[in-house]
Formats: structure tokens, C-alpha cells, sequence
């Protein structure tokens, strides 16, 4: 097992930053230990400093945005464009208007295959995605295809369940248009080389969309320096509110791209005749957006930064690594994602012998250890790796090692109660 090794991250006490989390320290009834939460890859917990910016904007900002004439109004768009240069700093994105706000990954992969792929795929194209991909990934591209025809190929996995860069560079002899790919799978919590795949993908022509919802809340990423085209998040795994979210695109891209929906706030002119069309970003940002939640989205950048997402890596890190000097204790279990440690972020994926993977978490419930089972919307992941389903636990900057060893106590458990020695 090899463990990566960070220079500049500083220690995390994941112990005191659960502090922060209001949901992790609530009382529990008589006997019942304190929640293990072991489902952040599902959806994060929020911190007060959160929760607060999203009351203190509908205490005392709340308003429409962009057409109101009066003082609110204006303090609310002010707001609201603040969160955006927020967002785009945290992203290391050039300028503001390159991030759009959407309500998660899967609107913002939408946004980008409808209105980027509607204007550059034919028929006669090619697109390449991969097997580990969410479904959210998949879906926009597979209803596109139906309306216009275009080919996808996959990138498979190799033996040690990481994308197979033989193939990929084969399948970029066929000059793809488009490389669309995870940062990070939820489902085995691969990691992706994207500065690599994104310099192949444009030797080659490709244009890259990369689906960072596992990797933005964990780690640094820079879109300049990986140089992707287009990069999908969701606030709500970043400690961030639910509704709040970004497609991240190069301006030039974002400029040639027609709408994705129409409505109000994307226009620049309506006749009877016709529409002409905003500037981005607001040409993507139709009707009213959920302002308060991507003020709360910038509050959780801010919060990450704060803590540092390196140290949030080399914590996720650590308890990978104890975990899985642990975990070979428990009969009957099987692993799935890449040996090196360094390859993977901090997602285990696990069957227990032939204990159905909703019954391993149901025995985990009932130690108050929250887990996530079933295909993570990623089907054909697991028809790759000859499954229907797993359990899944995922860690966080405020996981600590008692959740792994509470993690350990309860796999031994299910195997106890399903007869299982
Ligand atoms: N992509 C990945 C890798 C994910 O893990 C998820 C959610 O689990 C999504 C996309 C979809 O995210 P959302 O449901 O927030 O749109």
C-alpha cells in the first residue's frame, strides 16, 4: 500500500472541526453512541459558518436580484456576484462570468451537453467517456445521442480498477471532440489524473469536461493549471447548501455556446419576432437563481480555504490509510478501487461475503454509523466490477479514527448476525 505524501499540508483535528457541524453534535437517546457519519461522497454536512450566511442573507439582504432599482435589491445582487468572484478565486478560474451557477453537478453537466454539445456534435462525431462514470455523467450524453447521433466510446478499467490510459490513448486516434470524465468516482473513489487526460485529450483535439462533485470538496484544484474546458461541482458536497452549484467554463467556450433554457434574466432584447441573448454568465443563469444558497456556497469555499484542502486531503488520507490496515481484520470482505492510496480519494467501496450490501448498512444503522449501498448511481461501474451493489463509506475533514474503528466493529457485527465466520 503506497501512502501519497503532501509537504505543505498542515495537521487537521477532525475531532474539533466537528465542532463546526451542529448535525454531528446533537444528543442522541439514552445508550445510542454519537452519529459516525460515513456518508459525506452522498451529500456533506453543513458547518455554522454555513447555516449562518444563509440566515444572515434572508435576514437582511433578501431581495430579487439584477432588476430592482432600490437599495436592497442591489445589496442582494451584490451579493449574489460576490459569491460568483468567490467561486471563481477558489477555482482559480480567470474571470467571474466563467462560472455559472447551477443547482449541482448534474444541471451543470446538462447545461454544458446541451448547449455545448447541441453546437458542436454531428452525427459523423465521436465523444469518449468512461465506466466510472455517475449516471450524471451518462444520461445528458446518451438522450443527446438520440437526437443527433453521435458515437460514444468508454474508457474501461484496468485489473486495479483505474482507467485504462492504453485505451484512452487509442481512443484518442479517433479524434473525439469532446474527453468527458470524474476527477474522482464516487462509487470507488478512483482518482484521475486530469492534467494528464486533459493534455492528451487536447493534443488530440478533444475538448474536456471534467465532473469534479467528489474532488473539489477534498482536495485543491486549480482549473488553470489542470486546464480543463469545462468543470462541474455541487456546493452541497463542499459543506455547501443543496441547490447550489457550478459549471465552470473557459470564456471563449462559454461566449460561442447558444442558451441552455430561456426565460427571464437571459436576455438582452424580446419582440414578438424573437429573443437576443445576455452575455454570459447570465445567458445560462435563466429566471430566478437560488441566491441565498450560492451565498452559502461561497461561505463554504471560504470555510474549505480556511481549513485548507490540503490538509482536508492529508486527513482523508490518513484515515484511508488506517482504515485499510484495519479493514483485512474483517472476514469475507471484499475491496474495490486501486491499491495505491495515493490514486484514491477517501471512498471505500466493500461486499461482505454474500450479506446483501442494504443489509450491511442496516446493521450499521442500528450502531448509529451512517453508510451509503446500492449501484451509486453508477451501473455500469458495477458491471464492470461484476457487481450489483456495495456499501460505501466515505470520509470527510471531520471523520476521525473512531469512526473507522466503530466502521471495523460493526462489519464484524453484520458477519455475527448474518452467520458469517
Ligand atoms: N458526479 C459525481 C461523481 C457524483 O458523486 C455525484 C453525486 O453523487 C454527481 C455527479 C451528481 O451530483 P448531484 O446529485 O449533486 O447533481
Amino acid at each position: 500500500m503506497v501512502l501519497s505524501t503532501q509537504t505543505s499540508a498542515t495537521t487537521l483535528d477532525g475531532a474539533a472541526l466537528r465542532r463546526d457541524f451542529p448535525i454531528l453534535n446533537q444528543p442522541q437517546p439514552e445508550g445510542r453512541p454519537p452519529l459516525a457519519f460515513l456518508d459525506s461522497a452522498a451529500s456533506s454536512q453543513k458547518p455554522e459558518q454555513v447555516i449562518q450566511a444563509i440566515d444572515t442573507y434572508y435576514r437582511t439582504i433578501n431581495a430579487n436580484i439584477h432588476r430592482g432599482v432600490y437599495e436592497l435589491s442591489e445589496a442582494a445582487t451584490a451579493a449574489y456576484e460576490a459569491a460568483r468572484q468567490t467561486m471563481a478565486t477558489f477555482l482559480n478560474a480567470r474571470q467571474a462570468r466563467e462560472c455559472i451557477f447551477v443547482r449541482n453537478t448534474t444541471e451543470a453537466i446538462n447545461l454544458a451537453a446541451n448547449a455545448w454539445g447541441r453546437s458542436n456534435l454531428t452525427a459523423n462525431d465521436r465523444i469518449v467517456l468512461t465506466v466510472m462514470e455517475h449516471h450524471s455523467n451518462l444520461v445528458p450524453w446518451h438522450m443527446l445521442r438520440e437526437e443527433i447521433g453521435f458515437s460514444i466510446d468508454y474508457i474501461p478499467l484496468t485489473d486495479d480498477h483505474q482507467l485504462d490510459m492504453t485505451v484512452y490513448a487509442q481512443l484518442l486516434e479517433q479524434k473525439p471532440k469532446l474527453v468527458g470524465f470524474a476527477h474522482v468516482s464516487n462509487a470507488i473513489g478512483a482518482l484521475n489524473d486530469v492534467a494528464a487526460m486533459t493534455r492528451m485529450a487536447h493534443d488530440a483535439g478533444a475538448a474536456v469536461l471534467v465532473d469534479a462533485a467528489q474532488s473539489v470538496p477534498h482536495m485543491p484544484v486549480d482549473v488553470q493549471a489542470l486546464d480543463v474546458d469545462f468543470l462541474a461541482l455541487s456546493g452541497h458536497k463542499m459543506v455547501g447548501p443543496m441547490g447550489s452549484g457550478v459549471l465552470y467554463g473557459k470564456r471563449e467556450l462559454l461566449e460561442a455556446m447558444p442558451p441552455y433554457m430561456g426565460g427571464g434574466s437571459m436576455i438582452r432584447k424580446v419582440t414578438l419576432d424573437g429573443t437576443t441573448f445576455a452575455d454570459i454568465p447570465a445567458r445560462f443563469e435563466a429566471g430566478t437563481p437560488a441566491v441565498a444558497d450560492q451565498v452559502g456556497l461561497a461561505a463554504a469555499a471560504d470555510y474549505l480555504t480556511a481549513v485548507g484542502l490540503e490538509a482536508i486531503r492529508e486527513h482523508e488520507l490518513e484515515l484511508l490509510d488506517y482504515a485499510m490496515e484495519q479493514l483485512p481484520s474483517v472476514p469475507h470482505l471484499t475491496m474495490y478501487g486501486p491499491e495505491d492510496l495515493s490514486k484514491r480519494s477517501g471512498v471505500i467501496s466493500f461486499t461482505l461475503g454474500s450479506i446483501h450490501p442494504h443489509d450491511v448498512a442496516a446493521i450499521l444503522d442500528g450502531e448509529n454509523i451512517a453508510v451509503r449501498a446500492g449501484h451509486h448511481c453508477a451501473q455500469p461501474l458495477m458491471a464492470a466490477l461484476g457487481v450489483v451493489a456495495t456499501t460505501r463509506a466515505s470520509f470527510y475533514m471531520y471523520n476521525t479514527r473512531d469512526d473507522v474503528d466503530r466502521l471495523v466493529a460493526g462489519l464484524h457485527k453484520a458477519n455475527e448476525v448474518f452467520g458469517q465466520v
